[in-house]
C-alpha cells in the first residue's frame, strides 16, 4: 500500500467567474459545487483520479448542474442542504452534521448559513482550517440576499467570522475585485483593504486567482463583516444610506448599496 498523499484543494474555473472545487490526494477526488460536469471529468481525467463525493451548498444551476452527469458516470454520494429540494441528493445534511469521506481522510462539519438561498450550507474542514462556503462569504463581499432576510445573513456570516483567523476561505466566484471596490467607497481609510485592493488587481493582471482568502483577512477588510464598525457607519450615514442604529438595518442598508453599486 502506497503512503498516503496530503489532501489538496484544486480549483476548477468554469463558466464566466465560477470555481468548482477538487478535493484530492492523488488518487481519490470530492467535488464541491459542481455546476458544469464538463471541466470536473476532464480535472479527474488529466489528474487520475476517482470520485467519492459530490458536496453542493445550495440549489444554484452554476453549483448543482453537473451532478447528473457525474452521477451516470460515477455511482458516488451526493451531499447537500436539507432545506432545498435538489435533483441527486442522497445526503441531506443541516447544521450540526458531520461528513466522514473515509477515501480522503477528510471530515467535515456543516453549518447552516442561510441568505443567499434559504437553505444554503457551508462545510467546515476543522484539521485543514478549510471552509467551503458556496455563494455566502466572498472575498471582500457577500452574495446577494435572493431568498434569506438581513437578519439571517448577518447570523451566517458571523458563524463563518467566528471561525479561526487562518482558515482559508473557498468561494465559489472570483467577484474580489469588483467586492473590494465598492469595499473602499465603504471604508475609504481602511489602510489594510487599500492594500488588499492593489494586491488584488495586481494578481488579476498576472491571471491569478484571488481565491481563497482567508478568515483573519476577511474580518480586516470585508464590509459585510465589518458593518458594525464606527468607519463603515460614518461612510453610510454621511450619504445618507442610513438612518437607524440598528446593525441589521446597517446590513440591509450595505447590502442594498452594494446591489446598485457600478
Ligand atoms: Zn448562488
Amino acid at each position: 500500500m502506497s503512503a498516503p498523499q496530503a489532501l489538496q484543494v484544486t480549483a476548477i474555473p468554469a463558466f464566466a467567474d465560477n470555481y468548482l472545487w477538487l478535493i484530492h490526494d492523488q488518487q481519490h477526488a470530492a467535488v464541491v459545487d459542481p455546476g458544469d460536469a464538463a471541466p470536473i471529468e476532464a480535472a479527474l481525467r488529466s489528474l487520475g483520479l476517482k470520485l467519492n463525493a459530490i458536496l453542493l451548498t445550495h440549489h444554484h444551476a452554476d453549483h448543482a448542474g453537473g451532478v447528473a452527469e457525474l452521477l451516470a458516470q460515477w455511482a458516488v454520494p451526493v451531499y447537500g442542504p436539507a432545506g432545498e429540494n435538489i435533483n441527486g441528493v442522497s445526503r441531506p445534511l443541516r447544521e450540526g452534521d458531520r461528513v466522514d469521506l473515509t477515501a480522503l481522510g477528510l471530515q467535515l462539519s456543516v453549518l447552516d448559513v442561510p441568505g443567499h438561498t434559504s437553505g444554503h450550507i457551508a462545510y467546515v474542514a476543522a484539521e485543514q482550517h478549510w471552509l467551503f462556503c458556496g455563494d455566502t462569504l466572498f472575498a471582500g463581499g457577500c452574495g446577494r440576499l435572493f431568498e434569506g432576510t438581513p437578519a439571517q445573513m448577518t447570523k451566517s456570516l458571523a458563524k463563518l467570522a467566528a471561525l479561526p483567523d487562518d482558515t482559508l476561505v473557498y468561494c465559489a466566484h472570483e467577484y474580489t475585485l469588483s467586492n473590494l471596490r465598492f469595499a473602499v467607497a465603504a471604508e475609504p481609510d481602511n489602510a489594510d483593504l487599500t492594500s488588499r485592493l492593489a494586491q488584488a488587481q495586481q494578481m488579476r493582471e498576472r491571471g491569478e486567482s484571488t481565491v481563497p482568502s482567508t478568515i483573519g483577512l476577511e474580518k480586516r477588510t470585508n464590509p459585510f463583516l465589518r458593518y458594525r464598525e464606527p468607519s463603515v457607519l460614518q461612510t453610510m450615514r454621511a450619504n445618507g444610506r442610513l438612518n437607524s442604529d440598528d446593525p441589521v438595518a446597517a446590513f440591509a442598508a450595505l447590502r442594498e448599496w452594494k446591489n446598485g453599486f457600478r
